[in-house]
């Protein structure tokens, strides 16, 4: 029998044919419509020539059309890669050639030399006229997607998951979060991103649920869509529920429908955490990566009051080291890097045996570049990047702690904080902070405020008071161009 995800369209609408499976504005698609338009997408790609292990990329927002493409493209056993809108043409144009895509779904124009490009604007006249049954077999080996990374500390890079990678991250979601079948999940990230695409949408899809599909992030649209669907449940990285509870709305929101809210994809702090779970929401945390599909540990909500802050434990399926940089064991309270052997962990990069060989180990063993302290109750916590840790007077200090406690101010909307270089300490901080949006800061209110808060050599010596944070297309802050920017005057 197929294991593949191409065969879900079909199950699903067997099972839940008048279920509504995508709402987007005001098209509401059922599974019965989606199977059949999914159906006769991928006879019009193997008309066109489009067969097993080929590459189709998507590029465009979030739309039902993503769903679709995907879906067909598993339906003719070949590789799905849905790429980020945000990049630029030559960004686009070279992960088009590096995935090999023989065929380019795309919502805008593109300069490409892809053989075969459909605008969505023409798609509808591009499906075959009538269904066609189409189920090439995947087993759970075979490479469903390349996935590209978000690109937060460099280039991304193109992960390779397997139809079993993505299926056990499945499982691993479905453990911990209790999607249900009359879930109505609200998809507000972008699906292009491993967290929408695999902890949202498909988990949703296999249980026979709803996803409300935001075409693009936005605070105002987000409490509307939670209002009018009675949303159940949602996905952001942190910065998103940030942009929710430091709005001028936040107060009078009605939330009621919401039964658990989960974060990821960047470093939480616990004031926004504190700031959900007062208003009684379950409110947790998971980590992971795209190369981990992408679960790795998770916070189940019955314990997220008991353990704020914690990521939670290993996810079932799958087992999780922390170690020091000679792969000795870490003890409890010392950071140590993560790493991840399992179901849902990649094969590699597609096309990249060198980026292969550095993250895993012949045994399996993914090294996420990530460190966390565990516990004695086996809880991690996710202490920062390696690569966003600095020295400042001898001292390791890690950015998101900082990052934390400046959040704890209730004038700072969005907090982001990178070592830069100083003559006297090797190493010291620059915090980059936008304010809540009427509110009145002043760089000295920075260290003001952390002082008696945080030892002094982890305060940073340097405060920008900013509008806004150069973000990745999956909304995380891109360190990078901070950490270029020329000094200003010590605050
Ligand atoms: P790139 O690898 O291209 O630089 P990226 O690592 O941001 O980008 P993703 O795969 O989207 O790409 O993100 C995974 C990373 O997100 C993790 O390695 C980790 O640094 C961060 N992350 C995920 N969950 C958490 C969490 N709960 N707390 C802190 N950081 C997290
Ligand atoms: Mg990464």
């Amino acid at each position: 029998r197929n294991a593949g995800l191409g065969s879900w369209p079909a199950r699903r609408a067997a099972m839940s044919p008048g279920v509504t499976a995508l709402i987007f504005g005001e098209r509401r698609t059922t599974y019965a419509e989606l199977y059949e338009r999914t159906s006769r997408l991928a006879a019009a790609l193997r008309a066109a020539g489009v067969g097993p292990g080929d590459r189709v990329a998507y590029l465009g927002p979030n739309h039902p059309s993503f769903v679709e493409t995907m879906f067909a493209t598993w339906m003719l056993g070949a590789i799905f890669v849905p790429l980020n809108f945000r990049l630029t043409p030559p960004e686009v144009d070279y992960q088009l050639r590096h995935s090999g895509a023989v065929a380019l779904i795309s919502a805008g124009e593109v300069q490409t030399e892809v053989g075969l490009h459909v605008r969505l604007a023409d798609l509808e006249g591009f499906l075959a006229s009538e269904p066609a049954e189409i189920e090439e077999p995947a087993g759970l080996d075979d490479v469903a997607c390349i996935l590209y990374t978000s690109g937060t500390t460099g280039h991304p890079k193109g992960a390779m998951l397997t139809h079993g990678n993505i299926i056990w991250n499945c499982y691993n979601l479905l453990v911990c979060v209790d999607v249900a079948s009359d879930e109505i999940t609200l998809v507000s990230a972008p699906l292009f991103h491993v967290a929408a695409l695999n902890q949202c949408l498909l988990p949703t899809f296999l249980k026979g649920g709803t996803s409300v599909i935001m075409p693009g992030w936005d605070v105002d649209g987000c409490f509307d869509a939670i209002a009018e669907h009675r949303i159940t449940w949602m996905f952001g990285v942190s910065q998103m529920f940030a942009g929710l509870s430091r709005s001028p709305r936040w107060p009078d929101a009605d939330l009621t429908s919401v039964r658990s809210l989960m974060t990821g994809g960047a470093p939480v702090p616990e004031a926004l955490i504190r700031a959900y779970q007062e208003r009684g929401l379950a409110f947790c945390q998971g980590y992971g990566m795209t190369e981990t599909a992408p679960g790795a540990t998770f916070l189940e909500a019955r314990e997220s009051r008991a353990h704020i802050g914690s990521a939670g434990l290993p996810v079932f399926f799958a087992e999780v080291r922390v170690t020091r940089p000679d792969l000795t064991p870490v003890d409890p309270g010392e950071p140590g890097e993560v790493l991840v052997r399992g179901p849902n962990v990649t094969p590699g990069y597609w096309n990249d045996p060198a980026a292969t060989a550095a993250a895993l180990t012949d045994d399996g063993w993914f090294h996420s570049g990530d460190l966390a302290v565990v516990d004695e109750a086996g809880h991690h916590r996710i202490v920062d990047r390696t690569k966003d840790m600095y020295i400042s007077g001898g001292e390791n200090v890690y950015p998101a702690e900082v990052e934390a406690a400046v959040f704890e101010h209730p004038a700072v909307a969005e907090v982001a904080v990178v070592g830069v270089p100083d003559e006297k300490w090797g190493e010291v901080g620059r915090a980059f902070v936008v304010p809540v949006s009427g509110a009145s800061l002043t760089p000295a209110d920075v260290p003001e405020f952390l002082s008696g808060r945080l030892a002094r050599y982890k305060i940073p010596v340097y405060v920008d008071v900013v509008d806004d944070l150069p973000r990745t297309g999956s909304n995380k802050v891109r360190k990078g161009p901070l950490r270029d920017l020329p000094l200003p005057t010590p605050a």
